[in-house]
C-alpha cells in the first residue's frame, strides 16, 4: 500500500483525472469519494440545499432521497411520480415556478424500475432557473451512455462504483461545478467528510480530504483504461447492442417492460411479471442448477418484477448465456 499523502498517490490520483474529466464530458474536477454513492448523495444535499429542494421520485432509489432530504433538515418537497413513469420536463417547470427550491436532486436511470429520465429534456428546463442547482445521480447510467455534464449544465454530477462502472462497492465519484461550489460557500453547516471546499482543496494538491480507499482508486484506473481501450463509443454501441438482445427476448416470451414506453432504460431491463412467471421458484433453479441467480424485483415491485442487468462489463456472450439460463428455468418451474 500507498501511502495517501505521499508523491506516489499524488501521482495515482493526477494520472486518472483527465481521463475522468472526458468520461463526464467536464472541465470541472472530479473528486474522489471513500463512500457508497449514498455518501455523496447525502453530502450535495448538505452543500447546496438553502432554501429548499425538489426531489424528483419514481422509484426506490429517488424516492429514499427525498427521505434523506428531511433527514437532513432541509426543506424538501417531492415531484412524485407512479414507479415506472419518467420525470417530464413540463413537471419540473411547474414546480420550480414557484420559486422555492434552490435546488433539484434527480436520479438519471432510476435502476428500481429500469427507467430513464429524459435528462437533456431536464436540463434544457433547468436553464430557464439560474438560481436552482442541478444534483443527478448516474450511479447506473455513467458511461452507458453519453452524459455531457458541461454541455448539459449539471451542476452536481456523481455516480458509485459497483454498478455501470462494474468496480467492486465502496466508492464514489462526484464533479462539482463552479456554481455549486459557490453556493456551498454560503452554507455553513456543511460538515466535513463530504464538504465540496475540502474535496476541492486536497484535488488542488492531488488528493482526498481524509484517507482514500487507495486500493479501489488502482481497480478505478484499470477500469478506466479498458474503457479506453474499448473506446466510448464502442462502449455504448455495446450497451445499446446488449440492451437491444434483452429486449428481443423479452418480445419472444411475450414479457413486457416495466418502465412507461419510450423511458425504458438502456442499462437494465426491468421486466413486469404478468403473472405467468413464478420468480421465487426460476431462481432456485438457478441458484441449484446454474450456479446463478436472478433479481427479484426491488423495494414496492419486489415479486412483481425481475431485472436483467447489461451494464458494466457484459458481453453479447454473457448476456446470451445468462438468458439461456433464464430459458431454461422457465421450462422447468412450467410457466409460460
Ligand atoms: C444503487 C444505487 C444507489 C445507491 O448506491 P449505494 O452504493 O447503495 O450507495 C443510488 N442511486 C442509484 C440510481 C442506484 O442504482
Amino acid at each position: 500500500m500507498i501511502g495517501h499523502r505521499s508523491p506516489e498517490f499524488v501521482e495515482l490520483y493526477q494520472s486518472i483525472q483527465p481521463d475522468l474529466q472526458k468520461l463526464l464530458y467536464t472541465e470541472d474536477p472530479v473528486f474522489i469519494s471513500t463512500s457508497s454513492a449514498w455518501g455523496v448523495m447525502e453530502g450535495s444535499l448538505r452543500n447546496v440545499v438553502k432554501k429548499g429542494v425538489l426531489n424528483c421520485m419514481s422509484g426506490a432509489f429517488s424516492d429514499k432521497w427525498f427521505d434523506v432530504s428531511k433527514r437532513c433538515g432541509k426543506h424538501a418537497k417531492p415531484l412524485q411520480k407512479e414507479w415506472g413513469v419518467a420525470i417530464k420536463p413540463e413537471d419540473i417547470r411547474r414546480e420550480l415556478s414557484t420559486g422555492e427550491f434552490d435546488a433539484i436532486t434527480l436520479i438519471h436511470n432510476e435502476t428500481s424500475t429500469g427507467t430513464m429520465n429524459p435528462l437533456e429534456e431536464i436540463m434544457e428546463v433547468l436553464k430557464e432557473f439560474p438560481d436552482v442547482i442541478s444534483i443527478v445521480d448516474t450511479v447506473s447510467s455513467f458511461t452507458v451512455l453519453p452524459i455531457k455534464k458541461d454541455e448539459l449544465g449539471v451542476d452536481v454530477i456523481l455516480t458509485g462504483s459497483q454498478k455501470a462502472l462494474a468496480l467492486p462497492p465502496g466508492m464514489a465519484l462526484l464533479s462539482v461545478s463552479e456554481r455549486a461550489l459557490d453556493r456551498a460557500k454560503e452554507l455553513d453547516d456543511r460538515g466535513y467528510y463530504f464538504d465540496f471546499h475540502e474535496f476541492k482543496k486536497n484535488h488542488d494538491k492531488g488528493m482526498t480530504p481524509s484517507t482514500p480507499v487507495i486500493s479501489h482508486i488502482y481497480a478505478l484506473k484499470q477500469q478506466v483504461a479498458q474503457i479506453n481501450a474499448e473506446g466510448l463509443e464502442n462502449r455504448y454501441q455495446r450497451h445499446r447492442h446488449l440492451n437491444g438482445i434483452v429486449h428481443e427476448w423479452l418480445n419472444e416470451k411475450g414479457l413486457k417492460l416495466f418502465a412507461e414506453e419510450g423511458y425504458a432504460s438502456v442499462s437494465l431491463s426491468c421486466v413486469a411479471n404478468d403473472g405467468s412467471l413464478n420468480i421465487p421458484a426460476m431462481n432456485t433453479y438457478l441458484r441449484e442448477n446454474c450456479n446463478a441467480q436472478m433479481d427479484q424485483g426491488y423495494g414496492k415491485i419486489k415479486g412483481k418484477t425481475f431485472r436483467i442487468n447489461n451494464m458494466g462489463n457484459e458481453t453479447e456472450e454473457s448476456i446470451r448465456e445468462y438468458l439461456g439460463m433464464l430459458d431454461r428455468a422457465i421450462e422447468a418451474t412450467g410457466n409460460l
